[in-house]
């Protein structure tokens, strides 16, 4: 059985379930697999699977193992049968140079779904495994992206129900309808007077003071630090290189590296414990925006959150602390040393690695960074050359190929995070065309201009029943929270 443990102190030890159930642990730190080497298997297991759905079952049996293979048959089917627009739920796309990995084919088009169409079902599973007898009521803040993934994965699931708080007026005009639609039962979206840390601060304040708003209703986050959001991300990593085995790209053992666009560090953790379980990785590439504080600390192993906060065009990547990073950490540094650089970075904004232990994470990881303007230059690039259209978050991961040391014979796949229709005016900027005030001017536009297919979760928004009205004062977020739990019970 694994052996989950917390990166900060491994006497705090649980199973896979009650990592899930858990969300962090209680000493702040995040749980991860005690040691490596269990995790250590031959990869045609997973790689020899007939879809996504087989290789998903062979990723989760082995690191959600208490769960047992039947019961992960049954949530991996809920969690992506009839979910996905692609059949191969991440395909993979052949682009001059490299490949793109296309991992936005989930509900709300963007790569979170992978991750939060499952940790629901793991999620309510995990309660009734470990007794837990109180409905899960789901409490974030969101500035776009992580809300909507967040509703649509947990509309409708028994034992659960979910408040988004967003800020008004402050994220897209898709953003907003995705979210206020929902047809969820279960669902509420409300929105804030005033910006995201106001929100951020009320949920905060909640989690703090009412972690049981009601009797028989537990409060709990779907933030990417639980490990239920972590593992449902390495399949696609499998089914990649499974993808270029049938293209014919790569012969069975060749190595394959991968850039990944990075703003929590989750992805591309996913990409470490697949490398770790023996799948042929040589680099995985860490691409950031212009807030590149993890760019700096992979070369230098210098983490420094004091710095400038860059507003982009690839806003699920503005971030100075970058949570998930603390697993790596753990792996390379061991537990007493992970408290300690977590401290530091606490009380004093950043931390300074030993020279060995950055020169673990050298052997394999690279980063590079890249600007808005290389960006919108790569998405216009690749459009007018290859007539393929990336989003404003996948074009940053793209510039950064010819800025690490890429080796002949080595395919590079490009993780794509987001669709480009749910950053259009970004795009349309890119392109070099007018942008209207209106998305669904401007996602016409693009589409008249490129083609492109506009992704059907997207496509009817703007002629759906808008279902959640709500719009309080932050000082309001508690009672709303109260009264929506005396509600649902
Ligand atoms: C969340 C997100 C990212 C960053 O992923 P992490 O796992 O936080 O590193 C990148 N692109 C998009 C579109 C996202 O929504």
């Amino acid at each position: 059985m694994i052996n989950y443990i917390s990166t900060r102190n491994s006497n705090i030890s649980v199973k896979a379930s009650e990592a899930v159930l858990r969300g962090q642990a209680s000493d702040g730190g995040l749980f991860v697999p005690q040691n490596l080497e269990d995790l250590k298997i031959d990869y045609h297991r997973i790689t020899n699977c007939d879809d996504f759905k087989s290789m998903a079952a062979a990723v989760w049996n082995l690191f959600l193992d208490d769960y047992g293979s039947g019961v992960i048959t049954e949530l991996v089917k809920k969690s992506y049968e009839g979910k996905f627009s692609s059949e191969k739920v991440t395909p993979l796309v052949k682009v001059n140079g490299a490949y793109v990995l296309e991992l936005y084919h989930g509900p709300t088009s963007a790569f979170k779904d992978v991750a939060l169409q499952a940790l629901p079902n793991l999620l309510t599973k995990a309660r009734s495994m470990n007794g837990v007898t109180d409905e899960i009521m789901i409490l974030t803040a969101t500035s776009g992206d992580t809300g909507s993934a967040a509703l649509s994965g947990f509309s409708g699931v028994d034992g659960t129900s979910i408040v988004v708080f967003y800020p008004d007026g402050g994220i897209s005009e898709t953003q907003r309808l995705q979210m206020v639609t929902d047809a969820g039962k279960n669902t509420s979206a409300c929105a804030i007077r005033g910006n995201f840390d106001d929100a951020q601060n009320g949920v905060k304040k909640i989690f703090r003071e009412i972690p049981r708003p009601a009797e028989g209703i537990s409060l709990s986050s779907a933030n990417s630090i639980n490990i239920g959001r972590l593992v449902p991300q390495i399949v696609y990593y499998f089914s990649a290189y499974r993808q270029l085995l049938d293209m014919g790209s790569i012969k069975d053992g060749d190595l394959v590296d991968f850039v990944v666009p990075t703003g929590n560090f989750g992805d591309i953790m996913a990409g470490f414990f697949a490398r770790c379980m023996g799948l042929p990785v040589r680099r995985l590439v860490c691409a950031s925006n212009k807030n590149d504080v993890l760019t700096e600390f992979i070369n230098s192993g210098h983490y420094n959150r004091i710095r400038e906060f860059h507003k982009t065009t690839s806003p699920s990547m503005d971030i100075l602390i970058s949570s998930n990073l603390e697993r790596l950490l753990y792996y390379i540094c061991g537990e007493e040393n992970t408290a300690s650089y977590m401290k530091q970075l606490e009380e004093t904004g950043e931390y300074q690695i030993s020279d060995a232990e950055l020169k673990a994470i050298q052997d394999v990881f690279s980063a590079a960074c890249a600007t808005d303007a290389e960006g919108a230059a790569a998405i216009k690039d690749v459009f007018e050359s290859e007539n393929y259209l990336m989003d404003t978050h996948t074009s940053i991961a793209w510039s950064c190929l010819d800025k690490y040391e890429r080796k002949e014979g080595v395919p590079s796949v490009v993780l794509s995070t987001a669709s480009p229709y749910k950053f259009c005016a970004s795009v349309l900027t890119a392109l070099g065309l007018e942008v209207s005030d209106s998305d669904r001017k401007n996602m016409e536009v693009c589409h008249e201009y490129t083609k492109a297919e506009i992704p059907a979760g997207l496509a009817d928004i703007w002629d759906k029943e808008i279902l959640h009205n709500d719009l309080i004062n932050p000082k309001e977020m508690m009672s709303y929270v109260v009264e929506k739990s005396m509600k649902s019970r």
